[in-house]
C-alpha cells in the first residue's frame, strides 16, 4: 500500500487561495482530522468531484475557512484517492494547513511525486509527464501549446503508433523463424520494407523537428553585442519591459554580462547583455570585451546592435568581423536620430537588417519575425507531435538508428533473425521512451526534477 502523501501544489507567495493536495489510501481519513465541512457531512461520504465549504482545524480551534475537494480512486490526477484542501494563500495559513495534515498521518511529498503516482499507475506515460513538467515551466505561448500536446499524448500516439507496426512485424518475424514448420504466413519482404521505411522516416521527422521545439520550449541562447553606447542595455530593457541593466551616458558602462531572460513574442531569448566591442588598455573592459566574442562564438543568436545616427567605427568593423559565418541579425538602432551609418556595408555584411529605436520601444515586432526567419521557426507547427527533451531524444535517436540497420539488412536480403535482433532493439528504445520499459533509475531522475507539489 503506498504512503498517503501531502504537498502545497500552489507558488510559495502571498496569493488568493493556496491548495494543498492530499493523495493516497488514507488522504480521505487524514483530511478529515484536520478539516471540518460547515453542515457536519464526513468527507467519507462525498462521492468524488465533490467539494465541501468548512473550517480547517488545528487540535479543536478553527484557523481558516476552507473548501475540501474530494477525488475518488481511479478518477484523480494520480489515480489514488486525492483531497485538495483549499484555504486562504497566505504563506502562514498555507504551511501551517499542510503541517496539520501532516500531524495527521500524511507524509511530505517528494519532488514530483503526485506525477510519478499518476505515471505508476498509469494514468499518463512518461512521455506526458514531462509535458506536465515542461507546461509548467513554459514560458511563452508556443512553449505551453507544444508542453500541453506533448501532455494530452501527441508524441506518444505518435511513438505507439511506430510501435504498434514494429512490433507486428516482429512477432511475425519471430514466428516465422522460431517455427518453421507451423503454416505462419511469411513475412513479405516488400511489407517489411515498408514499414522499416515508414517508421525511419517518422522518427527522422521528429529528429529533425527537435531543434526547433528545444527553441520553442526552453528558449534561444542570445547574446546582444556592440560597441559602448550603440543602445544595448536600452535594447535589453525594451525587450524584458524593465530596467534591468543599468543605462548611463558613460560609454563603457555595461562591462559584465548581465543574464536576462525576455519574452519576444511567443519565444524566449535568454540575453547576455555583453559589454561592449572595442579595443581597450583597460583590463577590466578588455575582459569584457574577451567575453562578448565568446559568448558571440557559442550563441544560438546574435543580436548586433549599431547606432545608426554615427558613422561605423572600428569597434562597430570589429563586431563585424566577429559576426561573420554567425546567427546574427544587425539591430539598426537610434532610427530617430538622422542617419549617419554606411547602411551598403550593413546590408552586404548581413542577411538580416532589423530597424528599431530602443528608446522608443519601437521594432520588438519586426526583430521577431526577423528572428523566427533566421532560426528557420516560420513555419513552426505546435501542433505537431515535439520530443521534449534531450532524453526522448536521445531514445529516438537510437532507434532510428536501429531502424536504418535493419533496413540496410532487409535491402541486402539478410536473414530475419538478424533483422529481428534490431527491430527489436529500437522496439526497446521506444518503449523506454514512453516509459514502458523504462529502468526505475530512469524514472526517478525524471521525476527528481519536478517541484515539489506537482
Ligand atoms: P549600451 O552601452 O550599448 O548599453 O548603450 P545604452 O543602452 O546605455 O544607451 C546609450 C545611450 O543611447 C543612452 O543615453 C540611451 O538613452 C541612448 N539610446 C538608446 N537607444 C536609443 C534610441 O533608440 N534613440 C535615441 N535617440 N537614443 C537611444
Amino acid at each position: 500500500m503506498a504512503e498517503t502523501i501531502a504537498a502545497v501544489a500552489t507558488g510559495n507567495s502571498v496569493s488568493g487561495i493556496g491548495v494543498i493536495r492530499i493523495s493516497g489510501d488514507k488522504a480521505i481519513e487524514i483530511a478529515q482530522k484536520v478539516f471540518k465541512s460547515a453542515d457536519g457531512t464526513p468527507l467519507a461520504e462525498l462521492k468524488g468531484y465533490t467539494a465541501k465549504y468548512g473550517n480547517v482545524y488545528s487540535r479543536s480551534e478553527s484557523f481558516d475557512n476552507a473548501i475540501a475537494l474530494v477525488f475518488r480512486n481511479p478518477k484523480s490526477y494520480t489515480g489514488e484517492d486525492v483531497v485538495e484542501i483549499s484555504v486562504h494563500g497566505g504563506i502562514f495559513i498555507v504551511e501551517k494547513t499542510l503541517e496539520e495534515v501532516l500531524a495527521a498521518g500524511a507524509r511530505p511529498a517528494g519532488p514530483g511525486e503526485f506525477t510519478k503516482r499518476a505515471f505508476l499507475n498509469g494514468k499518463m506515460d512518461l512521455a506526458q509527464a514531462e509535458g506536465v513538467a515542461s507546461l509548467i515551466s513554459a514560458q511563452g505561448q508556443e512553449a505551453a501549446k507544444v508542453s500541453f500536446n506533448l501532455l494530452k499524448g501527441s508524441l506518444s500516439s505518435e511513438i505507439s503508433r511506430v510501435l504498434d507496426k514494429l512490433i507486428d512485424c516482429s512477432a511475425l518475424m519471430a514466428a516465422w523463424v522460431d517455427y518453421p514448420d507451423e503454416e505462419i504466413p511469411e513475412l513479405e519482404e516488400d511489407s517489411l520494407i515498408k514499414v522499416l521505411t515508414d517508421s525511419k522516416s517518422a522518427l527522422e521527422k521528429l529528429l529533425k523537428n527537435y531543434e526547433n521545439g528545444a527553441v520553442m520550449t526552453q528558449g534561444v541562447d542570445t547574446v546582444i553585442a556592440g560597441k559602448p553606447n550603440a543602445g544595448k542595455s536600452t535594447l535589453m530593457n525594451m525587450l524584458s519591459g524593465a530596467e534591468k541593466s543599468i543605462v548611463t551616458h558613460v560609454k563603457g558602462t555595461t562591462r559584465d554580462i548581465v543574464e536576462n531572460s525576455v519574452r519576444l513574442g511567443s519565444m524566449v531569448l535568454h540575453l547576455s547583455d555583453t559589454a561592449g566591442i572595442r579595443e581597450s588598455d583597460d583590463i577590466v573592459e578588455a575582459i569584457g570585451i574577451k567575453k562578448a566574442v565568446e559568448k558571440i562564438d557559442t550563441a544560438s543568436l546574435v543580436l548586433a546592435v549599431f547606432d545608426s545616427s554615427e558613422p561605423l567605427g572600428d569597434e562597430d568593423k570589429m563586431l563585424i568581423d566577429a559576426c561573420h559565418g554567425k546567427p546574427c541579425i544587425a539591430v539598426i538602432n537610434k532610427t530617430d536620430l538622422d542617419e549617419k551609418i554606411e547602411m551598403d556595408i550593413i546590408n552586404r555584411e548581413f542577411s538580416s537588417v532589423v530597424y528599431i529605436s530602443a528608446k522608443n520601444n519601437q521594432g520588438a515586432q519586426e526583430l521577431e519575425r526577423e528572428v523566427k526567419k533566421l532560426l528557420g521557426l516560420e513555419s513552426f507547427d505546435s501542433s505537431q507531435p515535439i520530443l521534449a527533451n534531450k532524453r526522448q531524444k536521445q531514445c529516438v535517436a537510437n532507434a532510428y538508428e536501429y531502424i536504418s540497420r535493419a533496413l540496410e539488412d532487409a535491402q541486402n536480403s539478410v536473414t530475419y533473425d538478424a533483422i529481428n535482433v534490431m527491430i527489436d532493439s529500437a522496439v526497446d528504445e521506444l518503449l523506454s521512451l514512453t516509459g514502458k520499459k523504462a529502468t526505475e533509475e530512469v524514472v526517478n531522475n525524471i521525476f527528481s526534477r519536478f517541484c515539489v507539489g506537482k
